[in-house]
């Protein structure tokens, strides 16, 4: 496939070398989490190995290394981005510490009893909790905007739930059990014209799409790493510098004060401000290996590429007797979310675990939007660039078999 020479990319991955019940892996749960390459190993290792210091531009040489290579990771993230500024990146543990970020410290300034909070139906549990959380804090209310039977959000009926009560839009990129890829762009738009600030949970588009902050126009915008082929442990809050200056701290202590008395601290400017204690600085290194790797990659080459895996897994599982695809939408990105008729999600999950074939099955943290459908639970296989359409052939063959094994039981 032009822009993705596959079998060079997997050899990128150690993992991916693993056997599972006598067969090569076939690592299809890349929405819950991406494999890393050996780079991104080795960028770790070497951290520890060369450059282990707590950050502090203090007297010795490695508190210098260690400093400049977390500095670096952010300037990485920045540029990925298409940030304004290293300093409109927050380090945290991942998406969903970000969402609770901006939830405890934006949110817990700006929002008021009465005020509206506009979600999707589509959010994932990380996009939804904290909000509610404020919501029963401080008196607000949560309004949904909903899908269409293909899993595509309805904007007209967005444009109806807007209005001055508005004062957050928050809405996923790419949902993780449908796939459905959002038109976030318009949603920014129309948000802010209602003088709603917004956040857009890039989780699921970063790895697969590009995102560039400065044509997006969002406020906030957040994810995690190990999604991404980055370590567990380490994800983003970017915030345009406008909100992120008058936001206050959130949790306190070393790292984010200037100067500190029995009386009153004073804070650091952001993103210092944001970042109390010793953070992940090993696995911001690495992130900052991860996103290095995948622009040598390309992302719009990945882009293309897993738009034709899904294209072709959409085509040849369409063709099993029984098969069910939840999420039909236009524009989607690496999930095909499905039920086979005779089998609970997850024995379909364990029969494709018998063949060495790593598929989620369940709610996905997204309940609401499965139970749109009707549904508790789905199988859903998702894509990276280092699969192939060999094993969407395994997968789905394997899918056949247990169609046709469904009336036998
Ligand atoms: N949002 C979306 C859309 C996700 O898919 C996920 C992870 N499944 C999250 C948020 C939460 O990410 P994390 O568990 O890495 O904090």
């Amino acid at each position: 496939h032009p822009g993705i020479d596959v079998n060079a990319v997997r050899r990128n991955f150690p993992i991916l070398s693993e056997r599972v019940n006598g067969y090569p892996l076939v690592w299809f749960d890349n929405a819950a989490t991406t494999q890393k390459p050996q780079v991104v190993i080795d960028r770790v290792s070497y951290f520890y190995e060369h450059e282990n210091s707590n950050i502090h531009r203090a007297a010795h040489t490695l508190a210098a290394r260690s400093t400049d290579a977390y500095e670096r990771a952010r300037d990485i993230v920045a540029r990925f981005i298409g940030a304004s500024s290293a300093e409109d990146i927050i380090f945290v543990r991942g998406a969903t510490e970000a969402i609770n970020l901006v939830a405890q410290t934006w949110g817990r300034k700006n929002i008021r009893e009465g005020d509206e909070i506009v979600l999707s139906h589509l959010e994932h549990h990380a996009n939804i909790v904290p909000w509610q959380m404020l919501a029963s804090e401080t008196g607000a209310v949560i309004k949904v905007i909903p899908v269409d039977d293909s899993g595509q959000l309805l904007m007209g009926e967005y444009t109806k739930l807007l209005s001055d009560r508005t004062k957050l839009v928050s809405v996923t990129h790419v949902s993780n059990a449908l796939g459905t890829v959002t038109p976030v762009h318009a949603i920014v738009e129309e948000g802010h014209r209602a003088g709603a600030r917004i956040l857009i949970d890039g989780a699921q588009s970063v790895p697969h799409t590009k995102v560039d902050m400065q044509s997006l126009g969002a406020d906030f915008f957040v994810f995690s790493g190990h999604k991404i082929f980055g370590p567990t442990g380490i994800g983003v809050v970017y915030g345009t510098e406008e909100v992120l200056a008058d936001m206050p701290p959130w949790q306190g202590g070393g790292n984010m004060i200037t100067d500190v008395t029995f009386e009153r601290s004073l804070y650091q400017p952001p993103p210092g401000r944001f970042e109390a204690g010793t953070g992940n600085i090993a696995d911001a290194v690495g992130l900052g290996a991860a996103l290095e790797y995948v622009e040598r990659i390309g992302i719009d080459n990945i882009s293309r590429y897993e738009h034709f895996l899904v294209e072709y897994a959409t085509a040849a599982m369409k063709k099993v007797p029984g098969l069910h695809l939840v999420g039909t939408a236009a524009q989607k990105a690496s999930v095909v979310s499905f039920v086979l008729d005779g089998y609970e999600p997850l024995e379909v999950g364990k029969a494709l675990n018998e063949k060495g074939i790593a598929v989620r099955a369940g709610h996905h943290c997204a309940q609401p939007i499965l139970r749109r459908f009707g549904l508790e639970a789905t199988v859903r296989p998702s894509f990276a660039f280092y699969n192939t359409c060999e094993e969407i052939d395994r997968m789905v063959a394997a899918l056949h078999q247990l169609s046709a094994d469904a009336g036998r039981r």
